[in-house]
């Protein structure tokens, strides 16, 4: 459980500012190297380890009560957590390393490749394990799956051969118990991943087969004693003798002091690409002077939401199954494309009121995707109004839409249905489109000139104040980034403890106890 108390006048060796896939890393290997760590959660903690959406946590700029929230932008919006366990809260679970060629794009340190991170994502695989979706005793697989990987296989754009993905869903029928200790049960195929398991059958608890950070790092962090302040929002980071202040909201108008501060002798800012670049913008006149990069390189990971195959003769069972089971690979010799299936959640459509129709079924012969690519990564976060706020342009990554576009539509005519584009997109202007998975804004650079960080995660210009999240990642990943951003915070926590490299085998390789 989170602290209930106020982090407010304390004073801590290390403050983390958010507690998804970066902070939660980085707080469990410096609570593990005896210091000690406050770690601030602008959100609410869920202990059932399921969120919550309300009318205000949907389609709203703002929100203080559901786990996710969506920024409106200019050109694209984004959706993103908020809650204990950052993104985690609603994520599917997908875990994929980026693509070796990834790195060689312009814009990543040449210190920061493929093979330097190998090392950390192993540390953060076995912390949080994954495995491809395994059949249900019952049920099998959800027809979906199979039914893609048939269909991409008969692709002529499709360039490798279509998978069942690695995600960090329990779907083999053992329980098992986090490095944590922490139960968890097998997926019973709800298809709620947005929010998260559903209570046991058989015990006290959720079937927690989905994993959570609140399962894994966060919990193995408090077990070093690290504590969780939730619902404290940080405004500003202030340099000051000795280390740095941060200014703090709490959530609650009625509470008597609702603002305050407290001390660090390092900050580590992970509060997701908007929050930490958000901060940094606001921290301007406490901080030194920062690089002009900040709020630069802002990429939506090419993220394509939601294209669709309507109308297919074979009954998909959208509803069945974690939200991603499947994926294939549809590369272009200038863009990495990586398409995945997107089942239907539930809850969304009985709580949204989703349209009905007079046949009841209809939604069960058709099938979501979710695409990714190497989109132009030119966007700019500003704040605005008090807000942070994105500026997209997409006229330099409509050939990348276009590509995609292209690869649903075969996809489609192999499925047997009719290709739908994402509801909102223009395919004129390349607007209209969501990004699940933002990146940049507080990117790496091995100079001030071309980076808001060092290669190590560390501010140019802020000696002891460090960054590590997806904010740091310099161009698209063009596949869901939670195992990289886990990886690259390894790297920054590692740095900040030993100031060199982890190599494969390293005798001072942290345990995942
Ligand atoms: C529906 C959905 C499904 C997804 N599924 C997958 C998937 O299957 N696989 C995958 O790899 N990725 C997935 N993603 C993307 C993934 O969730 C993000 O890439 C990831 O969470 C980003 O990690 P992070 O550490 O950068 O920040 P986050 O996980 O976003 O954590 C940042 C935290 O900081 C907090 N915070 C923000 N501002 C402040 C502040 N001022 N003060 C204090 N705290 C603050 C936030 O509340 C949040 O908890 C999914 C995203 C969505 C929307
Ligand atoms: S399908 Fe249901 S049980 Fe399985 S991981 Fe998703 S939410 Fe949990």
């Amino acid at each position: 459980m989170a602290s209930n108390e106020s982090a407010i006048g304390q004073e801590f060796d290390v403050v983390v500012i958010g507690s998804g896939f970066g902070g939660a890393a980085v707080a469990l290997r410096l609570a593990q190297a005896g210091r000690s760590v406050g770690i601030l959660e602008r959100g609410k903690e869920y202990p059932a380890g399921r969120g919550e959406i309300t009318a205000t946590g949907h389609g709203t700029p703002t929100i203080r009560h559901g786990h996710f929230q969506i920024d409106v932008g200019y050109g694209m919006n984004v959706i993103r957590g908020i809650g204990v366990g950052g993104g985690s809260l609603h994520y599917f679970g997908v875990r994929l390393r980026a693509h070796a060629e990834i790195f060689e794009r312009k814009g990543w340190p040449g210190s920061v490749n493929r093979k330097v991170l190998d090392p950390y994502y192993d540390l953060a695989g076995d912390i949080l394990k994954a495995e491809p979706c395994q059949p249900n005793p019952v049920l099998g697989f959800p027809a979906r799956s199979e039914s893609f990987i048939a269909a991409a296989k008969k692709c002529r754009r499709c360039q490798r051969e279509p998978h069942f993905v690695p995600i960090a869903v329990l779907t083999s029928q053992e329980s098992v118990q986090t490095p944590a200790g922490i139960p968890q049960t097998p997926c019973v195929f709800c298809g709620e991943c947005l929010i998260g398991c559903p209570p046991s059958a058989s015990f006290e608890g959720n079937v927690n087969a989905r994993a959570l950070l609140t399962l894994n790092y966060l919990a193995l962090a408090q077990q070093h004693k690290a504590q969780i302040f939730p619902e404290h929002r940080v405004d500003r980071v202030r340099k000051v003798a000795g280390g740095f202040e941060v200014d703090v909201t709490l959530r609650g108008e009625g509470l008597p002091n609702p603002h305050g501060s407290l001390r660090a002798k390092q900050v580590v800012l992970a509060a997701g690409t908007l929050g930490s670049t958000e901060v940094l913008l606001k921290s301007q006149r406490t901080l030194p002077p920062m690089s002009k990069k900040l709020g630069h390189h802002f990429s939506g990971n090419g993220d394509f939401l939601v294209p669709k195959t309507k109308d297919t003769v074979q009954d998909l069972q959208p509803k069945s199954g974690p939200s991603i089971t499947v994926g294939a690979d549809f590369s272009t010799a200038e863009y990495k494309i990586f398409i995945e299936d997107l089942g239907k959640i539930p809850f969304m459509e009985a709580v949204f009121g989703m349209k009905k129709d007079t046949d009841p079924d209809f939604k069960r012969y058709e099938l979501g995707y979710l695409g990714m690519g190497t989109d132009a990564g030119n966007g700019v976060l500003a704040m605005r109004d008090g807000r942070i706020t994105l500026y997209w342009d997409p006229t330099d990554s409509l050939p990348l839409y276009r590509e995609i576009t292209a690869s649903l539509k075969e996809l489609s005519q192999q499925l047997g249905g009719n290709y739908a584009k994402p509801a909102n997109y223009n395919p004129v202007t390349g607007t209209g489109l969501i990004t699940a998975h933002p990146l940049g804004g507080c990117v790496m650079g091995d100079t001030k000139r071309n980076g808001v960080v060092n290669p190590q995660g560390e501010v140019h210009g802020v000696p002891g104040l460090f960054v590590a999240d997806g904010s740091i990642i310099p161009t698209a990943l063009a596949t869901n980034p939670s195992y990289t951003i886990s990886a690259l915070a390894e790297r920054v926590a590692f740095w900040m403890i030993h100031r060199r490299e982890m190599t494969d085998g390293d005798s001072d390789t942290p345990p995942n106890k």
